[in-house]
């Protein structure tokens, strides 16, 4: 008896259109840690979702390194990103070693979007401000003393630097989870008990044939779920 052929194997009508449908370009992701790794400052992870020619880059937390001068040195040196090219920028919460480069990245040419809740989004004018301010009159007293090696000293930003991020601010409520670059990515705030206004960032990356999901901690640097 003959063995029926398998449907793949079934010889096509000429000219008769495939009932296949074609392959959506798969969704490439690639998580980078940029700061916080064997410090407890400087909070950067880098999102990459890249699908056939379409890139997209999220940027969850945007922190400065505190405390020790080596450390402080490291918001000098230039990220492994174009600030340009970045979309949006999503912030757990106000303190500075987590949304404290925000103006040195939008001096530098980031004009995305940036996601927070709304008590964090009205902390961050005052934190950002007066973080500027420090480092102005840091500049200025060093300059007054001489003892900057750099002539002359300047700060990382200024508070006009600080005025130009406000604008880019984009408040949401606690698990209102919003949807980005066409379903491609979810975004939901939940609560984190750290500061006022701090939260739990939840992503979720949908592509063609996977899902993963990651929850960024408002509390310390790291990831608490895959
Ligand atoms: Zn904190």
């Amino acid at each position: 008896m003959a063995t029926p052929l398998k449907p793949s194997a079934q010889p096509r009508k000429a000219g008769a259109s495939s009932s296949r449908k074609p392959t959506a370009a798969r969704l490439r992701v690639i998580l980078q840690f940029l700061g916080a790794a064997r410090c407890v400052t400087g909070s950067k992870f880098l999102l990459t979702l890249t699908q056939g020619t379409t890139r997209r880059q999220v940027l969850v937390d945007c922190g400065l390194f505190q405390g020790l001068k080596e450390l402080r040195l490291r918001n000098r040196e230039p990220l492994p990103l174009v600030p340009a090219e970045v979309d949006a920028v999503v912030l757990t919460h106000a303190h500075i070693d987590h949304c404290g480069y925000l103006p040195k990245l939008v001096q530098d040419g980031f004009r995305g979007r940036i996601f927070c809740t709304e008590p964090t989004a009205d902390l961050l004018s005052i934190m950002l401000l007066d973080s500027a301010k420090l480092q102005e009159e840091e500049a200025d007293f060093a300059n007054e003393r001489g003892y900057s090696s750099h002539h002359p000293a300047t700060p990382l930003y200024s508070q006009a630097d600080v005025l130009n991020v406000l604008p880019l601010v984009e408040s949401m409520g606690y698990d209102a989870p919003i949807s980005l670059f066409d379903g491609a990515l979810s975004l939901n705030f939940r609560e984190a008990g750290h500061i006022l206004g701090s939260a739990i960032a939840e992503v979720t990356v949908q592509g063609p044939e996977q899902r993963k999901r990651w929850c960024f901690p408002a509390t310390w640097a790291g990831i608490i779920a895959p």
